[in-house]
């Protein structure tokens, strides 16, 4: 047996041998070393193991097949892109919104060059870097001034600092919200030194709540979206109206977390109940705040636009500095609030608003074609079906919502689903969908056409099948 050890490749042939390929040549040297390596002690102990028992199964061109598995499973980035089956449109877990195409090409273009991402090009000085959305903003929402900070986490602390530190802010006790990842109003409302006054019940808050509570230390009255929950039944929240008309008589200004914050309506697709931020600009909010990446469709940013008076105070905020956004983000942000110019093209061009506008007939057809795709590639190693299902919005924008659609639903009896699922997470890009009912719910809606080709083979790789 230890006669064996030296038929293993040295290090230097193996790597001869694998930079053979473009691939392995590209990668930095070290960790390319360090990981034939770790393959090559893995055949070490394959021979302890008495797995390996011939000399033939230690020549290079035997065991490179291996090797160069080894080598790419080790080496891939470990921020990898993911084919989203689940049908949940804006996944936070999944990176959110997809940007359009000239969102993507602008910022491609802006970190590749210098820019005038802070240069005034009309007089040669320093300029503003929320010069390039801020009246794309305003012009979309009809409101007077906008702000833009990382993402809308921020922005709810820095309008709470700014307009409501070491003073009370009120807030009805139906919209005490939890977003996930430990995002709590209370919590940073005491982070940014606002003292909440809670009023009102879960299910009901009336307008002499929020007069009852009105004192000389109230700073402002505040709404908050109840982004991922809602509360049905005996219920009872103040309007914006409502609200504005009491600001007005107590001189108080109203200010609001949007959440999601969507500017195109989607009443048209059948979805209810969440104001366009410009409704709500337009109902008299002073300060409304919202995420760039949830139904918007554009980069991770914090939105906030409202009165100029109070949004000149948030800018002015040293804080301001610590969440300001990069170039990146500006690029991305700027081209898709272009696209918001034209409702329509908005539509067609936002991938996250073309999503959830598909309509039933195309999800159909793309079911079909996903299907046929599978069924070509894989032959009779799976089971593939329509199956009538429901996809989600996602980001905390209409919870209540189910999307129809139909999903293909993929079986087999070589391995458990849960099997399957698991393998999927290891293949190239990973695949990711939903189990019911023990099958593999595959949903078109979050996929695009040009990446059914990517499902088969992440399953036929799932399957042990090349
Ligand atoms: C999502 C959400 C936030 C947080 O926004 P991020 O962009 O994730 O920082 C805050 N408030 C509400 C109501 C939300 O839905």
């Amino acid at each position: 047996m230890s006669s064996l050890y030296k038929h293993i490749p040295s290090v230097n042939d193996a790597l001869d041998a694998l930079t053979r390929d473009s691939y392995f040549s590209e990668l930095p040297r070290p960790l390319l070393k360090g990981l034939v390596n770790e393959f090559l002690d893995v055949c070490r102990e394959e021979i302890r193991a008495g797995l390996i028992a011939e000399p033939d199964a230690l020549a290079l061109e035997a065991l490179l097949p291996r090797m160069s598995a080894h080598v790419r499973a080790k080496s891939r980035p470990h921020f990898r892109r993911v084919l989203n089956a689940t049908g949940v449109v804006v996944h936070t877990n999944m990176g959110r919104s997809l940007l359009a195409d000239s969102a993507i090409r602008a910022v491609a273009e802006a970190c590749g060059h210098y820019s005038n991402c802070e240069f005034d090009l009309s007089t040669g000085e320093r300029g503003s870097r929320y010069s390039h959305v801020e009246e794309l903003l305003c012009r979309i929402t009809g409101a007077e001034a906008a702000l833009v900070v990382n993402n809308n986490a921020a922005a709810v602390f820095i309008m709470l600092e700014t307009l409501a530190r070491g003073r009370e802010v009120i807030v009805s006790r139906g919209q005490l919200v939890e977003i996930g990842g430990s995002f709590r109003i209370p919590d940073v409302m005491t982070k940014s030194g606002a003292i909440l006054r809670e009023v009102g019940a879960t299910n009901r808050t009336h307008v002499y709540d929020y007069e009852g509570a009105i004192n000389e230390e109230t700073a402002a009255l505040m709404r908050v979206h109840t982004s991922n929950f809602r509360v049905v039944g005996f219920t009872r929240e103040v309007s914006l109206p409502e609200m504005r008309a009491l600001g007005d008589r107590y001189g108080l200004p109203v200010i609001e977390d949007l959440g999601s914050g969507t500017l195109y309506s989607l009443e048209n697709a059948g979805l209810h109940g969440e104001p366009t931020v410009q409704q709500v600009v337009e109902q008299g909010a002073d300060v409304v705040s919202f995420s760039g990446d949830k139904v918007l469709g554009g980069p991770q940013a914090g939105i906030i636009v409202g009165r100029r008076e109070y949004i000149e105070r948030i800018k002015r905020n040293p804080i301001n500095r610590a969440m300001r956004i990069d170039k990146m983000t500006l690029a991305a942000l700027e081209a898709t609030l272009r696209l918001y110019l034209d409702m329509d093209l908005a539509r067609e061009r936002i991938p996250t608003l073309r999503m959830i506008t598909m309509s039933e007939a195309a999800l159909k057809s793309r079911a079909r074609r996903l299907a046929d795709t599978l069924r070509k590639v894989l032959g009779d190693r799976v089971a593939v079906a329509l199956k009538r299902g429901f996809s989600r919005v996602g980001g905390g924008a209409f919870p209540e919502y189910d999307l129809p659609g139909t999903l293909v639903s993929v079986t087999t009896e070589e391995i458990s689903i849960p099997e399957l699922r698991q393998r999927l997470l290891d293949t190239d890009p990973p695949l990711v969908a939903r189990i019911e009912d023990d099958a593999f719910l595959l949903d078109p809606r979050t996929l695009d056409s040009r990446e059914f080709g990517m499902v088969a083979a992440a399953l036929r790789q799932a399957l042990d099948m090349q």
